[in-house]
């Protein structure tokens, strides 16, 4: 076995940073020597998380008809995909989702809406409702993804009960203009530096499977350190068919595995989800996911695709000897799970890109 596996494997569990060279290395390993990186992931996962796993839902409040151009997304204008689409939902259908996610043994509910940003006014005062009632079903983790922001904007989902937001950069500065046209990297960093003003939790990742180079993912990466987020969605590509990317090989189960656990050990004390496409992509291994370093998921559907039911994943973390919820949350977490048992998972309402947001 090569000696450098366990030597940066020490190295994340001391906490030290990981340079770009050490995750180049870890992040193409194979075989055996894979499996010796995935060890030392699950290390420094439980060193630094110990055995909790937090899951989050999202609600798509409003879905498709989007101008941007991303490769990826099935709600893109752009792209003839078959999505159902619909405008922002009234207030008492976001109630009714957002209570209905909070039963469902989620950690955290995020309002999710398609489009660069919020439009106008009626609209935006019906989504700072949605998070203050988000807020109080979810015992204060309400999160979102909106799009682009202002530093009014920011400070008005704070003041209503916001603690994180989502923003993916997606992939590396070098490769993102292959993958959207319509806004610029620098327009992304914009956002997550605003909502860092704002003293707002960054969720930030990105999407893998997009023909990007494994340069690319370690750029993504070092991008990600620089700007210091809180917490790190992985998704890995479904390609829906109408998009752009409907054709490109999904990622090989294994090789995805690498990835999580490279970013472990790049980010030792970090939030590390794995979010879109791990049904799809990862199939029998899922529960790998953890052994290779994540400490959280998403919980149920995505946006424009079904997940798996909750009390599957649930049942999954008990099995492995994990348990689900925050430190400090057992009230919280046990409520939850009482609260699903025995309630049939709803279908899948709401549908479209995968825990990402433009
Ligand atoms: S990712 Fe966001 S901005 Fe890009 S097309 Fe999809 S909804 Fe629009």
């Amino acid at each position: 076995m090569d000696p450098r596996i366990s030597s940066i494997g020490n190295k994340a569990l001391r906490g030290e940073p990981v340079s770009a060279a050490e995750a180049e290395f870890l992040i193409q390993l194979q075989g055996d020597e894979r499996h010796e990186l995935l060890f030392w992931a699950n290390r420094v996962r439980s060193a630094f998380k110990g055995d909790r796993i937090t899951f989050c839902s999202i609600i798509s409040a409003k879905q498709g008809a989007c101008p941007e151009d991303c490769r990826f997304c099935s709600q893109s204008a752009r792209h003839r995909t078959d999505i159902e689409t619909f405008p922002l939902l009234v207030e008492e259908e976001l109630t009714e989702r957002i209570h209905e996610r909070a039963r469902s043994g989620s950690d955290s509910v995020g309002i999710v809406t398609s489009g660069r940003g919020p439009t106008s006014q009626e609209e935006w005062a019906r989504i700072l409702k949605a998070v203050g009632e988000t807020s109080r079903a979810c015992g204060g983790h309400a999160c979102a993804s909106l799009g682009v922001l202002t530093e009014e904007r920011a400070r008005e989902l704070r003041e209503a009960g916001l603690v994180r937001y989502n923003h993916n950069l997606e992939t590396s500065r070098s490769y993102f203009p292959k993958i959207c046209t319509t806004h610029s990297y620098d327009d992304r960093l914009e956002t997550i530096r605003l909502l860092k003003r704002a003293r707002i939790e960054v969720c930030c990742g990105g999407i893998f499977g997009m023909g990007e180079s494994v340069r690319d993912r370690v750029e993504l990466a070092m991008e990600l350190r620089e700007l210091d987020v809180d917490s790190i969605p992985l998704n890995f590509l479904n390609p829906i068919p109408g998009t752009p990317l409907e054709g490109v090989q999904p990622l090989d189960p294994m090789e995805i595995l690498g990835i999580i656990a490279t970013f472990r050990l790049m980010f030792p004390d970090k939030d590390i989800k794995v979010c879109g496409g791990r049904e799809v992509n990862l199939r029998d291994l899922q529960s790998w996911m953890f052994y290779a370093g994540a400490n959280g998921a998403i919980l149920g559907n995505y946006l424009t695709t079904t997940g798996r039911k909750a009390e599957d994943d649930l049942q999954m973390i008990k099995d492995l000897g994990l348990r689900a919820g925050r430190h400090g949350d057992d009230h919280w977490a046990t409520e939850a799970t009482e609260a699903t048992e025995g309630t049939e998972d709803t279908e899948n309402e709401g549908e479209g890109r995968k825990g990402t947001n433009g």
